[in-house]
């Protein structure tokens, strides 16, 4: 196992365990197979281990492992407050107890504010003063660090950077969404403001092993190597400095293993020009396979009505794969921020379609992803409806 150190110097495991699909039997978690995959992995070296409050039974089932192996001591976790539904300080502070409670310890490592996708619920925490509240809770000892997790394009990425010193960072990356979502860019923003980044949906929620086409299946079998589809994914990952730690939600003794094996050479760097191009051929045969050929480039941005046409064309090319995945990565992208960022939106000026080098119909196509992805949970959450518990 390969380590990267933090802000404060802590060796943080490349590879974090994500805990948000862990194994279940008879419609319930299945404690003994947590509990034998969790030590499995730290005794493998893996000493990140992320989960939610709002992750189903994650965080008891998490506490209870680490009780039952004895290893609190040998972990950092880290835990997110899901902001969306805190309304007072008060309300926080309830939160995190009862997160406390459920994970079995006194302190939270790694302390996220659960999916902002721009300045605006940030500010509104802390016109609720849980700015104060997060710093009293570190200089308590009760979190470690204060950072957040993200789910919306590039610009608003850079503006959060900026707003608080935060101690780290969470997003979605991987080699299909170089250039969506907080991206590349904004990767390299956070390093450049020396800001550790851990990163979710590292092979796109499983899309990267199962959802490949046949060709780069086969791509992967002729590889001398004999690198697996995840250890491809991963690498890709690892070979960027400005990764600290991938979360991999892992949920078999079999992938832990597979997982563990691809980190042991994972150093920045660690891919050659040819890795590079092998990389890159298979990400040509997903987007063989996809409906619109945009490659993220965002050279159609901004669009004077405000659609994230990248992230918006991200959603539509999955949708057919992921279904309800997707949607539901494009009502938090676009659906749940303030100013809305969706297909509907756009008012067809065609400012866009003289901007983009793909030539790409940007117009006839965001109407066919309007219809497709903005179904009644996303009209419920433009006009303002407290979704959550519906999805
Ligand atoms: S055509 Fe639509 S998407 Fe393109 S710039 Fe105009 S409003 Fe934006
Ligand atoms: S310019 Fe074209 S290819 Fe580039 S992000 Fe916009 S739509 Fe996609």
């Amino acid at each position: 196992m390969q380590y990267r150190a933090d802000k404060t110097g802590a060796q943080l495991s490349v590879l974090g365990y994500g805990c948000l699909r862990f194994p279940r039997a008879g419609g319930r978690i299945d404690q003994d197979a947590v509990t034998a995959q969790i030590g499995e992995a730290v005794n493998l070296g893996v000493n990140y281990f992320d989960t939610a409050y709002i992750y189903p039974g994650s965080e008891a089932a998490l506490g209870e492992a680490l009780r039952r192996l004895g290893c609190r001591d040998r972990v950092y976790l880290a835990d997110k407050l899901p902001q969306y539904l805190i309304r007072s300080r008060a309300g926080a502070q309830k939160c995190f107890e009862e997160q406390l409670a459920r994970l079995g310890t006194d302190h939270i490592d790694f302390y996220l504010m659960h999916m902002l996708s721009d300045c605006s619920a940030w500010e509104k925490l802390c016109a609720m003063g849980i700015r104060e509240w997060l710093e009293e809770l570190k200089a308590g000892g009760k979190i470690g660090r204060i950072g957040f997790s993200f789910h919306g394009d590039t610009a608003a990425f850079v503006q959060l950077l900026d707003a608080y010193d935060w101690d780290f960072c969470q997003i979605q990356y991987n080699y299909l969404d170089e250039h969506t979502q907080a991206g590349r860019r904004g990767l390299e923003a956070a390093a450049a403001r020396g800001i550790p980044v851990i990163i979710m949906e590292p092979l796109r929620g499983g899309r990267l092993i199962t959802g490949l086409p046949d060709a780069a299946r086969k791509r992967i079998a002729d590889h001398p190597s004999g690198r697996s589809a995840a250890g491809w994914g991963l690498r890709w990952l690892w070979d960027q400095p400005g990764v600290t730690c991938v979360l991999s939600g892992m949920n078999s003794l079999e992938m832990i293993r597979d997982n563990v094996r691809a980190a042991e050479d994972a150093l920045p760097g660690c891919l050659s020009a040819e890795d590079h191009a092998f990389i890159d051929g298979l990400k040509a045969d997903l987007q063989d396979a996809m409906r619109i050929g945009c490659t993220g480039c965002g050279y159609c941005q901004p669009c004077p009505a405000g659609v994230d046409i990248p992230g918006v064309f991200a959603c539509y090319n999955r949708a057919t794969a992921e279904g309800r995945h997707a949607k539901k990565e494009y009502l938090r992208t676009t659906g749940l921020r303030r100013k809305g960022t969706g297909a509907s939106q756009c008012v067809g000026c065609g400012k866009c379609e003289a901007h983009c080098p793909q030539h790409l119909p940007i117009r006839a196509t965001l109407k066919d992803a309007a219809r497709e992805l903005e179904g009644p949970l996303y009209k419920l959450a433009r006009a303002g409806v407290r979704i959550l518990h519906l999805w």
